[in-house]
């Protein structure tokens, strides 16, 4: 049964069935105690009782698990972007190879465009886009993901050949294997007169990273970031990996996404670079982002031109918060400006309660700590 019987019901609040039967006489409805009830008749009952029934389910707006893990409307869905981060160990050449694609693949009709910092990029292969983080480290990719943001769809692992796997290497290695990423390896530093590409494919597989042509199924480039060598293969084996990944985004709904970076601006006020993941933002917007909130005041995309408009895994920098949120928050784009404030001030005291919670907690250690 639905569990509305007049017998299930009387269960429930405690009470005796012929009770109830005679209570529902009075008010006119006729039943058994095998007898199931109508939601209005269930109504009637409770209020009767003075018991309030769960029927409205309140959405928990200041939950951004509720937007994220909305169902999608396959009919609505795109292809999107991927984005891309790169990681690999310490002078394997991660800010080489982000600087070399940034400033030969920039987006066309945007050439000559002041290519400003705002976290992220995009380049153009092929006439499609990709989206580039250009927050290289572990540190930066870890602490996303902890705050939940989860927005690499491909890691690529820079290796210089002269050098070999080195302890981050590996670490990056774990990294992009924990967040199920696909890997591509960028064989680096391959225009060195000591450099040794088998090595490092010789290397990487204890760590099941194993070539294509060695019966793997792991895409290597040898690439020179330095001397702009093989990148176009690089970026066409991202198109690959995208393609196979079918990464999608539903540009109607409502936008939601993650802040890349965040920082507080003398002038403009708060600043965030924010990768928009589902829907499209557009200026005007009321957002919450993190424990802030505001207005999308102005948006400005990674060539320094004003854009009215964000599609998904499209990274802007945005003013119009009320105080700067933090790398690695989640935001989500509201109806109304009160609603945005409403969620975006209980978030924002949540979070100071937790805070307070914790620092007042009095353990053992840090009570030795502090004598
Ligand atoms: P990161 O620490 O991984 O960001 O490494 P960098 O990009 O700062 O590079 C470290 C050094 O390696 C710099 O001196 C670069 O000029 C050099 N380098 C990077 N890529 C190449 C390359 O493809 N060939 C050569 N010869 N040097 C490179
Ligand atoms: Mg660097």
């Amino acid at each position: 049964t639905d569990g509305n019987t007049v017998a299930e019901i009387a269960k429930k609040i405690h009470r005796e069935p012929a009770e109830i039967v005679k209570k529902l006489f009075l008010m006119g409805v006729v039943a058994t105690q095998n007898q199931s009830l109508d939601k209005d008749t269930i109504e009637l009952l409770a209020t009767d009782y003075g018991i309030e029934t769960e029927e409205k389910v309140q959405v928990d707006l200041t939950d951004f698990d509720t937007f994220f893990n909305q169902e999608v409307v396959e009919e609505n869905l795109v292809t999107r972007p991927a984005t891309v981060t790169i990681m690999g160990h310490v002078d394997h050449g991660k800010t080489t190879l982000l600087d070399t694609l940034r400033h030969t693949n920039v987006t066309e009709g945007e050439a000559g465009g002041i290519t400003q910092h705002i976290g992220a990029y995009q380049v153009e292969e092929k006439g499609k886009l990709i989206t580039f983080l250009d927050t290289p480290g572990h540190a930066a990719f870890t602490t996303m993901r902890a705050r939940g943001a989860d927005i690499t769809d491909i890691a690529i692992i820079v290796v210089a050949a002269d050098d070999g796997v080195m302890p981050q290497t590996i670490e990056a290695i774990n990294h992009a294997k924990a967040a199920e990423v696909p890997i591509i390896v960028a064989v680096n530093k391959v225009d060195k007169p000591g450099a040794n590409p088998d090595r490092v494919m010789q290397e990487l597989t204890e760590y099941e990273l194993i070539p294509e042509d060695w019966g793997g199924d792991t895409i290597f480039v040898q690439i020179s970031a330095l001397f702009n060598k093989n990148l176009d293969e690089l970026l066409d084996m991202i198109l690959l990996v995208a393609e196979i990944e079918e990464l999608k985004a539903d540009p109607k709904r409502p936008a939601l996404g993650s802040v890349i970076e965040a920082r507080l601006d003398r002038a403009k006020g708060p600043i965030a670079t924010l990768l928009v993941q589902e829907g499209t933002l557009s200026q005007g917007d009321p957002i919450v982002v993190g424990n802030a909130f505001g207005r999308v005041r102005t948006m400005t995309n990674d060539k320094g031109r004003r854009v009215k408009q964000a599609t998904p895994s499209t990274p802007v920098e945005i003013t119009g918060l009320n105080i700067a949120p933090q790398a690695g928050d989640r935001f989500v784009v509201f109806e109304d400006e009160k609603t945005a404030r409403q969620v975006g001030e209980s978030r924002a005291t949540a979070a100071n309660e937790a805070k307070r919670s914790t620092t007042n907690k009095v353990t053992l250690e840090n009570l030795f700590e502090s004598l």
